[in-house]
């Protein structure tokens, strides 16, 4: 298994958040989301978390 590429990690969890509410993926910058001028394109919420952590 070729899991531990810190590249290809960062590539894909970076900018990856999820919303909390409905669980839709987005990809946007981490200072968006701390600011809250991204919003969910499913159900509007402004409440993300990072990809990364699994666990609610
Ligand atoms: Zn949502």
């Amino acid at each position: 298994m070729a899991t531990s590429i810190p590249a290809a990690k960062n590539r894909l969890f970076k900018n990856i958040f999820i919303c909390k509410s409905c669980g839709q993926k987005m990809r946007t910058d981490s200072i968006r989301v701390i600011e809250k001028t991204v919003r969910c394109r499913r159900c509007g919420k402004k409440s993300f978390r990072a990809a990364k952590s699994k666990k609610k």
